[in-house]
């Protein structure tokens, strides 16, 4: 009788990507990955809690956790659980991607890298944005200043937005996922359900849309989400925390929230393959990201 031996020819692990808001860290998640399931903007903290999105080529599988930018400031329930759950992810994964825009360091970025000193694995620092810096040579003099505060395993200029370096990040992330069966089926591109994913699209054209008129404690409730024949037909409200609000957002004679709904609906078309019919309203529900029930209430639970 002859046993067989199995031996293990698979990767898998978990990549965070950390760092202050804005700086891009959810275009390097969907640009890696081919596909846009991160919302972005140039508002910070468009990103409120973590997502997680799944590259399997081949034999390695690398699931990426695109987290909440760390900040300073944490009077609000919101920031605090933001905060919260980045300092977390950076405790249990493979190797650590911190990001950082270009030469412009900030109190914040100090701050992700105190939190990094939790980290265990492989760290990463990705100069992004580099599409922006005309004179690499100014690169050299700041990445010493920052291997100086702490040391890096690497260190790799990119550009999230124009592809820039990515294959390489890649290839060096896949060089230090350990040896593992996958956790996820390899047509799996996140762990998120498409209702969530379609309430951030609606939340991201918001927030490109308005910007500045209107602060970032929005959210968006999907109500209903039913197919007829090929066509998914999906029912949300806004809600808002005034009715100023509520005024900016639907526009004049509606025209913004027609606008927000088209551009929504486009992504979802897009992602989910299939025809949509989205229909919109917008609901006034006081200051929410005051409230830690009201969170929870809306799927922004701590685990
Ligand atoms: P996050 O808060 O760290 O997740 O940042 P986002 O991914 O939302 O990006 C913030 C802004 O920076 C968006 O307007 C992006 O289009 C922009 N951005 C991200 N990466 C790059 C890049 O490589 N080059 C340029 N020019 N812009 C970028
Ligand atoms: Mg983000």
């Amino acid at each position: 009788m002859s046993t067989s031996e199995y031996r293990l020819d698979t990767q898998c692990g978990y990549v965070a990507i950390v760092g202050r808001p804005n700086v891009g860290k959810s275009t390097l998640m969907n640009h890696l990955l081919g596909q846009k399931i991160s919302i972005t903007s140039r508002k910070p903290q468009t990103t409120r809690q973590q997502i997680v999105g799944i590259s399997t080529e081949e034999k390695i599988q690398i699931i990426f956790v695109d987290t909440p930018g760390l900040h300073l400031g944490q009077e609000k329930a919101l920031n605090k659980f933001m905060n919260k759950t980045a300092s977390a992810a950076i405790k249990d994964v493979d190797a650590v991607v911190f990001l950082v825009d270009r030469l412009h360091w900030t109190d914040e970025d100090e701050y992700v890298l105190e939190q990094l000193k939790a980290a265990k694995c492989p760290v990463i620092l990705a100069i992004n944005k580099i599409d922006l810096v005309a004179n690499k040579d100014d690169l050299l003099p700041h990445i010493d200043k920052i291997s100086q505060i702490r040391k890096f395993d690497h260190v790799m200029p990119l550009s999230a937005l124009k592809g820039h370096n990515l294959e390489n990040l890649h290839k060096l992330l896949s060089s230090v996922m350990p040896l593992s069966l996958h956790y996820y089926p390899e047509d799996q591109i996140t762990d998120r359900s498409e209702r969530f994913l379609a309430a951030e699209m609606i939340r991201e054209k918001i927030i490109r849309q308005l910007g500045d008129e209107i602060p970032y404690d929005i959210a968006v409730e999907i109500e209903s989400w039913k197919f007829e024949g090929r066509t998914l037909h999906i029912h949300a409200a806004i809600l808002v925390a005034r009715n100023g609000q509520k005024r900016i957002v639907i526009g004049e004679k509606g025209a913004r929230l027609k606008s927000i709904g088209t551009e929504a609906r486009l992504d979802m078309e897009n992602l989910f393959e299939t025809k949509v019919m989205l229909n919109l309203w917008v609901k006034v529900k006081g200051a929410w990201s005051d409230d830690e029930r009201a969170l929870k209430s809306l799927g922004y639970r701590d685990e």
